[in-house]
């Protein structure tokens, strides 16, 4: 990319595009090609009091306004991403290296549903009465005050829209710390508030990394409320920090989640949805299963059908409609994911496919950030790739004699966050569901979302659930008022 169209962006701070005070910048490259596509500014703490005292000066204005107008505000900023649908799907796919398909079908669109989701949702919040004998109790939802949101780079406008949309929406006003490996579309997301005409100050992005621009969010004492979705490691400090000023605090975390393969399994209708939950994004979902537990009467004949249908996936090419997986978010990542396939064969993993660089790779992709899909049999269920989130396209199967040893293997992480369970007996699956300690276990299905239920993770995958009410209550204050009857 030339320094001609190279992307620049700022801040959004109090209705204002403006660059850091300490005018910094931080690269942003492609994944798929490895080239330089924007610089994004590398924020500090200036810049975080800066938007803090914004959100701060519109908050009255904001939460003044009634619930049903700030719905309406919802609809017209999901109306603004639909207008741009096709771009955010561009910069999300050019962003993070994944398939355009997916960033149309899954990123695009459930950002937009995101903000239409929550004014709905709202309409259906009951006002809730609780009657005595001689008083009534009346339940208010009042705002919490400044939400500091902090996003990965996984889901980009996905996640952020996804704690964007609730917090608006209860009266908050917001200061957003997005992924600094992918800032394009929180910055889509800028511009349309500006468009539409969002009073100033209660919508802030500030770009930069973590230390420098989050860490100063977390511990700002006029914060309120903090959202957070990242890595256990950063939740960890992310949680340290926020304690201090008891803020309210979300952490939605890292996950090794398991995929049990029952006996009576239709491994051949339901093998495309298997994968998917395996590979989907290149495995660069919180929820992908990445440690398969197959029964062992039918081991032999899933692994073959399995690494089949990986090896037949298309790997290349981001913007080509056809493609099933892209690239990996950068350089360090890809590494990272490198060092534990070489440490599953020192640990005695045999490698039934993948394990490097995708075969007749295109030229152009040469500098991108890659791995062909892997699949590792042989390791012990305790080894470390089989205990570590890889965060990457790398699968570990295992087998397993009983229902007893299935959920024992499951439960063996420190991780709690999803699971999926095949089986032709959806009865013996869902009681099955209930043994595995983790916050969302889906039956012959996976990233089946209703949007109402509650989404998190148990142990080191998180604390505290978001979607439907649990957003609404998570992103307010519960507030009784108690009438005594004269
Ligand atoms: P990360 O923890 O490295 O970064 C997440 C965000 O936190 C980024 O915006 C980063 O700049 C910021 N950050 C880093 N250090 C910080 C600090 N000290 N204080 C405040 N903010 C800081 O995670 P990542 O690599 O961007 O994302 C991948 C991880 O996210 C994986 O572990 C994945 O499982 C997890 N994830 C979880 C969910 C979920 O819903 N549970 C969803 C998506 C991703």
């Amino acid at each position: 990319m030339t320094e001609s169209n190279l992307i620049t962006l700022n801040n959004y701070i109090e209705g204002k595009f403006q660059n850091s005070k300490c005018n910094h910048w931080i690269d942003n490259y492609s994944p798929a090609t490895g080239d330089l596509i924007a610089r994004i500014p590398c924020s500090s703490t200036e810049d975080i009091d800066d938007a803090v005292t914004a959100a701060t000066n519109a908050f009255n204005g904001w939460s003044s306004l009634s619930i049903e107008e700030r719905a309406d505000w919802l609809i017209r900023i999901a109306d603004g991403l639909e207008s741009r649908k096709e771009e955010i799907a561009q910069l999300e796919s050019l962003d993070t290296g994944k398939p355009i398909s997916l960033a149309r079908g899954v990123d695009a669109a459930r950002s937009i549903a995101n903000f239409r989701f929550f004014a709905n949702h709202i309409l259906d919040h009951e006002q809730q009465i609780f009657e005595m004998s001689d008083a009534t109790n009346r339940v208010l939802y009042k705002p919490v005050g400044i939400a500091g949101l902090i996003t990965p780079w996984n889901l980009p406008l996905y996640l952020l829209s996804w704690k964007v949309a609730p917090a608006l929406l209860m009266g908050n006003t917001v200061v957003a710390k997005p992924s600094e490996l992918t800032p394009l579309t929180a910055n889509l997301l800028a511009e349309v508030m500006d468009e539409i005409g969002v009073p100033p100050g209660v919508f802030n992005i500030v770009h930069g990394n973590g230390i420098d621009a989050g860490a100063p969010l977390t511990s700002h004492p006029k914060v309120n409320l903090i959202s957070f979705t990242g890595g256990t490691a950063t939740g960890r400090e992310v949680a340290k920090a926020a304690s201090s000023g008891f803020k309210k605090l979300s952490l939605e975390l890292g996950g090794k989640n398991a995929t049990i393969i029952r006996h009576d399994a239709d491994i051949i209708s339901k093998m495309p949805e298997i994968v998917r939950a395996s590979f989907m994004n290149q495995g660069q979902v919180c929820l992908c299963g990445s440690r398969i537990l197959i029964h062992e009467t039918i081991y032999d004949e899933f692994v073959e059908s399995f690494v089949n249908t990986v090896t037949n996936m298309s790997v290349g090419d981001p913007s080509d409609e056809a493609t099933d997986l892209g690239a990996l978010i950068s350089a360090a990542h890809r590494d990272k994911i490198l060092s534990y396939i070489q440490i599953a064969k020192e640990e005695g993993g045999v490698i039934l496919c993948g394990g490097g660089m995708p075969l007749n790779h295109p030229t152009q992709f040469k500098d991108g950030f890659w791995i062909a899909p892997t699949v590792i049999d042989g390791l012990k269920p305790d080894s470390i790739c089989a205990m570590e989130e890889i965060f990457g396209p790398v699968v570990t199967l295992h087998p397993f004699s009983n229902d007893d040893e299935a959920v024992e293997i499951a439960n063996m992480t420190d991780y709690g966050l999803a699971g999926s369970i095949w089986t032709a007996d959806s009865d013996a699956g869902s009681e099955l569901a209930e043994r595995i300690d983790s916050g969302m276990v889906w039956v012959n299905c996976w990233l089946h979302r209703d949007l109402r239920v509650p989404f998190g993770g148990v142990k080191n995958s998180g604390v505290g659930r978001e979607g439907g009410d649990w957003s609404i209550g998570f992103f307010s204050e519960a507030v009784n008022i108690c009438v005594k009857h004269n």
